[in-house]
C-alpha cells in the first residue's frame, strides 16, 4: 500500500535547513517569518489594505488616468499609507538592496490575477524602465523584479528590451519634472515596435502616485499600432 504523504525532495530539505539557519524576516518589522514565500508576518499582514479587484477597468487605479491615456485594466497589490508595512517593503526594495521583495509582491498580485475571471489576457509584461545610470547604481530595476514575480505565476513573458528611459531624473525632483514634460519622447523611447505591435501589454511599476511616469511610458507605447495597455503596481498612494 502506498503512502499519501509525499516525501520532501532534496531541494525542499535543503531549503528547510537554510530557513532554520537563516530564517527570513518580515520586511516591515524584522520578525521571523513562518514561511519564506511571504513578505510580511501575520501581525503586519493584518495592517495591510489589499486593493479590491471587483471593478478592474473602472476603479481608483484606472480613474487616475482618465482623460490622460487609455488604460484598459489597472490594479495594485495594496493601498499605500505612510509608515504602513507596504511603505517599509517599498523602502527595502528601492533603497536597501532587497530585490526579493519585488519578486514576492509580484507573485502575490499574480495569484490574485490568476483567480480573477475579470482580468484580461496579457501578451507581455513591461516594467517601467529606469535610466541606465540609476539601474547600474541600484544594481537592479525594482519594477523588473515585480514583473518577474508576476511572470513566475502567470507565465506571461517579461520584456525589458522594448522601451528605454532616455532621461534620468532624481527621485526628489522626479514628480515635478515629469509633470512638465509635454513631449513624451523626452523621457521614454520605444525600441522594438515590431515586438509590441497588436499586443496587450501589462505595464508595471513599483508605486502609483500622480501617475506621471506610468502615463508617459504608456503614451509612447500606445503610439505603436494595435497596442492595448493594462497597468499594475505594488502600491497605490493618495495623489
Ligand atoms: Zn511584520
Amino acid at each position: 500500500m502506498f503512502s499519501l504523504i509525499r516525501r520532501p525532495s532534496l531541494f525542499e530539505l535543503c531549503e528547510s535547513v537554510i530557513h532554520l539557519v537563516y530564517p527570513e524576516l518580515c520586511v516591515a518589522c524584522n520578525r521571523e517569518l513562518p514561511a519564506s514565500d511571504n513578505c510580511f508576518c501575520l501581525s503586519c499582514s493584518l495592517k495591510l489594505i489589499p486593493f479590491q479587484m471587483d471593478r478592474p477597468s473602472d476603479n481608483a487605479f484606472t480613474d487616475r488616468f482618465w482623460g490622460r491615456v487609455p488604460v484598459e485594466w489597472g490594479a495594485a497589490a495594496y493601498y499605500f499609507s505612510r509608515k504602513s508595512p507596504v511603505q517599509k517593503a517599498l523602502h527595502q526594495l528601492k533603497y536597501r538592496n532587497n530585490p526579493d521583495v519585488g519578486v514576492k509582491m509580484g507573485r502575490y498580485l499574480a495569484i490574485k490575477l490568476k483567480n480573477n475571471p475579470l482580468v484580461p489576457h496579457f501578451d507581455l509584461i513591461i516594467p517601467v524602465p529606469l535610466h541606465q545610470a540609476r539601474e547600474r547604481l541600484r544594481g537592479y530595476n525594482q519594477s523588473a523584479m515585480f514583473a518577474r514575480g508576476i511572470s513566475e505565476i502567470t507565465d506571461i513573458p517579461v520584456r525589458t528590451d522594448c522601451v528605454k528611459r532616455v532621461l534620468a531624473t532624481s527621485s526628489q525632483t522626479r514628480k515635478k519634472r515629469m509633470e512638465r514634460f509635454s513631449n513624451v519622447s523626452e523621457v521614454f523611447a520605444v525600441l522594438k515596435p515590431d515586438v509590441l505591435k497588436g499586443k496587450s501589454i501589462l505595464l508595471v511599476d513599483d508605486v502609483l502616485t500622480t501617475g506621471a511616469t506610468l502615463e508617459l511610458c504608456a503614451a509612447v507605447l500606445s503610439r505603436v499600432e494595435g497596442v492595448r495597455i493594462g497597468m499594475a503596481t505594488i502600491a497605490i498612494a493618495d495623489k
